[in-house]
């Protein structure tokens, strides 16, 4: 287990609220941005942070709050974990950059041991490093299509892969994330995900996997088909978690024509799962994941890691980029990287896991708005409806979300529909503060249930 953070770092594992929230000093921070900052950037929490540690964030004005979004997914090691500290100041004392591509050192080709050792299978991998996730699934498709001399890219309804062109394609959900912004990149066709909750009754992974299979093979052409790219768990669009068997399913069909199948392991990567990786819990072994997010303890750094064959049929000086693979951010990634397994930060997930479901059960039978309980390892959430139907009610997710906040706790929200609430506790969250987020979102949710209490 890891760790106590609090004794590793001196702040406080503690909620502490010392104004309204957010507090004076934020909202001063909040005018001065309305003049310079893009209004199309936008921040969930208008509270902005003096420091971090653990899982808990201490704003301007002197709040302490509880982090259950990791940055989105990303501090699974905890914020500013010494270890990680510790490397980018050693790191950025000898130097901060000198671009890969011009002149190399060795801790990007470190990352690039670990990644190969550390991603599902034992076969001969190679990897490229980039700055973001996006950057990342886009070098997944460039690297596919090199390999393969084909064009189309098959992805997954509910699907976030980012923001660049090509993978706004990639990406379902028009808004906030596509409106406006095209026309988008082409040859990227979109199947039906697993949904169990939203799929028929009783329909099976294997069944889903085929519903998805039989439209890309008439609409597009197995033979046509460069790669298929799934996330393991659904992110962004609704932490969905696919029917056992649906991943199986189409790697193996992925296997049989000659399809690259790309697992975008961006927030499910680095054990939030309970897994160092997602694709893990059912053994399936893609020919490309990408990686980022937690990768590095919360320095900007992504890459692709997959089979020696698919990456090494891009010519000389094919890939790359000017910071990609920054040897600070590479630094930070080691020591992030020895974290997950010296603490055995995957259990750590697990832990967490057991800890949340019941509790998140037992809610979900006294709430009425709550339709699902779902996810997995420290990656859980919860589906919001209007109660007894499966109509999606953002409106209470966002209330909910609001209230946990006012009381010092972060709760992201995520999905198509924008209504479910999803937990992404750091790994390092001792049981006592994760107790006491818990029992705030409790009374959030069934502060909105009076009147939708299931009979
Ligand atoms: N893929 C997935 C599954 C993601 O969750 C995200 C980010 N939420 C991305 C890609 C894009 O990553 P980035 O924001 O670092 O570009």
């Amino acid at each position: 287990m890891a760790p106590d953070p609090e004794v590793r770092t001196g702040l406080a594992q503690r909620r502490q609220l010392l104004t309204e929230i957010p507090g004076p000093r934020s909202r001063a921070l909040a005018e001065r941005r309305a003049r310079v900052v893009a209004a199309g950037v936008s921040s969930t929490f208008p509270v902005y942070v003096a420091r971090a540690s653990g899982a808990v964030l201490e704003d301007v004005d002197g709040n302490v709050l509880v982090d259950l979004g990791s940055g989105i997914a990303v501090t699974s090691v905890g914020a500013s974990a010494p270890e990680v500290v510790a490397a980018v100041a050693a790191q950025a004392a000898d130097f901060t950059h000198t671009c890969f591509m011009v002149s190399p050192y060795e801790s990007y080709v470190a990352v690039c041991e670990a990644l190969a050792r550390l991603t599902p299978g034992d076969h001969e991998k190679r990897s490229v490093l980039v700055n973001s996730g996006a950057e990342a699934v886009e070098n997944a498709v460039k690297i596919a299509r090199r390999a393969t001399g084909r064009d189309a890219v098959v992805v997954l309804d509910h699907a976030y892969h980012g923001r660049t062109n090509l993978t706004m394609a990639m990406t379902a959900k028009a808004m906030p994330y596509k409106i406006g912004f095209g026309p988008f990149a082409g040859e990227v066709y979109r199947v039906p995900a697993s949904y169990p909750l939203r799929d028929p009754v009783g329909m099976t992974g294997e069944e889903a996997a085929q519903r998805a299979i039989d439209l890309a093979q008439r609409q597009v052409g197995a033979d046509r088909i460069a790669a298929i790219v799934v996330e393991p768990i659904v992110g962004e669009g609704g932490f969905i978690v696919p029917a056992r068997g649906f991943l199986p399913a189409l790697a193996a069909w992925a296997r049989a024509h000659g399809i690259v199948f790309v697992a975008d392991e961006v927030q499910t990567g680095f054990a939030r799962t309970g897994d160092m990786f997602a694709c893990d819990d059912e053994g399936v072994v893609p020919d490309l994941v990408a990686v980022a997010k937690g990768i590095a303890g919360g320095m900007p750094l992504a890459g692709v890691t997959g089979r020696a064959e698919l990456l090494d049929a891009v010519h000389s000086g094919g890939l790359g980029g000017t910071f990609g693979g920054n040897p600070v951010a590479c630094a930070a990634a080691l020591a992030a990287i020895d974290l997950y397994e010296r603490d055995d930060l995957a259990g750590s997930a697990r832990r967490i896991e057991a800890r949340i479901l019941p509790r998140l059960r037992e809610l979900a039978r006294r709430v009425g708005s709550i339709a699902e309980v779902r996810g997995r390892g420290a990656m859980l959430a919860l589906e919001i409806v209007r109660p007894g139907t499966l109509e999606p009610d953002a409106a209470e997710a966002t209330r909910v979300a609001r209230a946990c906040a006012a009381q010092g706790v972060l709760v992201l929200t995520c999905g198509t529909w924008g209504n479910v609430l999803r937990l992404l506790p750091p790994l390092v969250i001792g049981d006592d503060l994760l107790d006491d987020a818990l029992g705030v979102l409790a009374g959030a949710l069934a502060a909105g249930s009076e009147f939708a209490a299931r009979p």
